[in-house]
C-alpha cells in the first residue's frame, strides 16, 4: 500500500468515526440502565434466612461469614416439647473475595439472596469491601421485581397453597355466618 492510499483510508476511517453517534454515557451525570438481571451485588432478605448455612458451604470463594445461635422456643402445644431454633447473629459476604458466580442465590432453599443491580460500592480501601447484614439488607430494596409469569405458566406452588388456604377460611367463615342467622331466626 503507497503512503497516499494508507493517508487517505486512515483519514476515511477517522471521517467515518466523527460522524458517527457517540456512545458514552456521562456517568455519573447520567445513570445507566441497566438490565435486571445485572449481578451488581448480592442482597439479604434477612426473614427468610433460616441460618441453614447452605450458602457458606457451597460460596467456592469462602467469602461468606455467619453467626448464629440457638434458641429454646416453648411447646406448640401444652405436653408438647420444646422446640430451638436458630437466631442469626452475623451475615457478612466479603466482596474482595466475590467472583459473582451466583452459587449462594442459586443454592439458598429459602428465597433469602438475590441480585441486586447496585454497582456503586468501590471502596480504596479493601477492607471495606466486606458487607454486613444492615447494608445487604438495605440493598434488597433496590433488587427489581420479578417479570410477570407467561400467562399459560402454571400458577407457582407457593401462591397457590396460599390461595386454597385463603378460600377454606372464607368458606368456613360463610358457614359460620350462615348457622349464625339460622339460630337467629329459630
Ligand atoms: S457469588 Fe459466588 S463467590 Fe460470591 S458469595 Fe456467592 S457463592 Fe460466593
Ligand atoms: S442458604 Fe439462604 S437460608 Fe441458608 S444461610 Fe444462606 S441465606 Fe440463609
Amino acid at each position: 500500500m503507497s503512503l497516499g492510499s494508507g493517508l487517505a483510508r486512515g483519514l476515511a476511517i477517522t471521517l467515518r468515526a466523527m460522524t458517527r453517534r457517540a456512545v458514552t454515557q456521562q456517568y455519573p451525570e447520567r445513570m445507566p440502565e441497566l438490565p435486571p438481571r445485572t449481578r451488581g451485588v448480592i442482597a439479604l432478605f434477612e426473614e427468610n434466612c433460616t441460618v441453614c448455612m447452605l450458602c457458606a458451604r457451597e460460596c467456592p470463594d469462602w467469602c461468606i461469614y455467619i453467626d448464629s445461635h440457638k434458641e429454646t422456643l416453648p411447646p406448640a402445644a401444652p405436653g408438647g416439647r420444646e422446640r430451638s431454633r436458630n437466631v442469626l447473629d452475623r451475615f457478612a459476604i466479603d466482596f474482595a473475595l466475590c467472583m459473582y458466580c451466583g452459587i449462594c442465590v442459586e443454592v439458598c432453599p429459602f428465597d433469602a439472596l438475590f441480585w441486586s443491580p447496585e454497582f456503586e460500592y468501590a471502596t480504596t480501601d479493601i477492607r471495606e469491601l466486606t458487607h454486613e447484614r444492615d447494608t445487604l439488607r438495605e440493598w434488597m430494596w433496590t433488587v427489581p421485581e420479578p417479570p410477570p409469569l407467561d400467562p399459560a405458566a402454571e400458577e407457582p406452588k407457593e401462591i397457590a397453597t396460599a390461595r386454597k388456604a385463603a378460600e377454606k377460611a372464607a368458606e368456613k367463615a360463610a358457614e359460620k355466618a350462615a348457622e349464625g342467622e339460622g339460630r337467629e331466626r329459630t
